[in-house]
């Protein structure tokens, strides 16, 4: 029998993660503990040619409410995270990027939004609050608020960071809304944003403490030209914020 739906479903999308997915998965079991509510972790491996399977599965064997879901192909983050979206089963869905660039510990103050009566918190690391530990390289960073500024213009969308991997939504919204999903790249949260707004759920940006992890899997260059293709496709079918 199907245990009852856990509180928190944590969805970790993980594309070539071998080197760090095994001291995040010890990290988020850890804090699991210290925070005592019931979750499930839903690693979705975006079809990795190294060893994230076998860390993923092999943790997931000897732990309880792990478990490991595979892309058969590398797809990119939004559909892996979509999978993690439609696999999950709790009230309420975490996904943090396999680096824990946001500490696990910051979704405790993410649920503090959602239970003030938010359905949809974005961890920021572009208000005056966000505390940016380690930084990245300028030119990252530049290409981050770059982004930032065409997305604000195309869609409308106040908030200053869409793209930080750490976002908390409840969980059947997140299920409804994944089947509209369609960009499967890193621009995907733009249009989760924006299908979340469209359906009326209540979005807030919160500022959070994040520390860059160097090993990236962003090209600087063809991702950046992906993610504005993407974010033209997600302004034609899905037209601005309507808050
Ligand atoms: N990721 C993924 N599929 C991909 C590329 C990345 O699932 O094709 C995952 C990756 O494993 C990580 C998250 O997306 O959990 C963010 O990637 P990364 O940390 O490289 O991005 P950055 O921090 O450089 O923006
Ligand atoms: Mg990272």
């Amino acid at each position: 029998m199907l245990d009852a739906a856990p509180r928190l479903s944590v969805v970790i999308p993980a594309y070539n993660e071998g080197k760090r997915l095994r001291a995040t998965l010890e990290r988020v079991l850890e804090w699991t503990g210290q925070w005592g509510g019931t979750f499930e972790v839903l690693v979705v491996d975006d079809g990795s040619r190294d060893d994230t399977s076998a860390i993923a599965g092999e943790f997931a064997s000897n732990h309880e409410h792990f478990a490991l879901h595979r892309l058969s192909r590398n797809r990119g983050k939004g559909a892996a995270v979509r999978e993690g979206f439609v696999r999950s089963r709790g009230e309420f869905v975490l996904f943090s990027d396999a680096d824990l660039s946001t500490p696990i510990e910051e979704y405790e103050r993410l649920q503090e939004i959602v239970d003030g009566g938010a359905d949809f918190v974005i961890a920021s690391r572009g208000l005056p609050g966000s505390d940016l530990v380690i930084r990245q390289v300028w030119y990252r960073e530049w290409m981050g608020k770059t982004f930032n500024g065409f997305v604000r213009l195309l869609t409308g969308i106040p908030f200053r960071d869409t793209q930080c991997g750490f976002k908390l939504i409840r969980g059947q919204p997140a299920r409804d809304v994944a089947r509209f999903m369609k960009e499967e790249g890193f621009a995907f949260d733009v249009e989760l944003i924006l299908l979340a707004n469209r359906k009326g759920l209540r979005i807030q940006e919160l500022p959070v403490s994040w520390s860059n992890d160097d090993a990236s899997r962003v090209n600087p260059v063809t991702d950046s030209l992906r993610m504005l293709a993407s974010l033209a496709r997600i302004v034609a079918r899905t037209g601005r914020y309507r808050d």
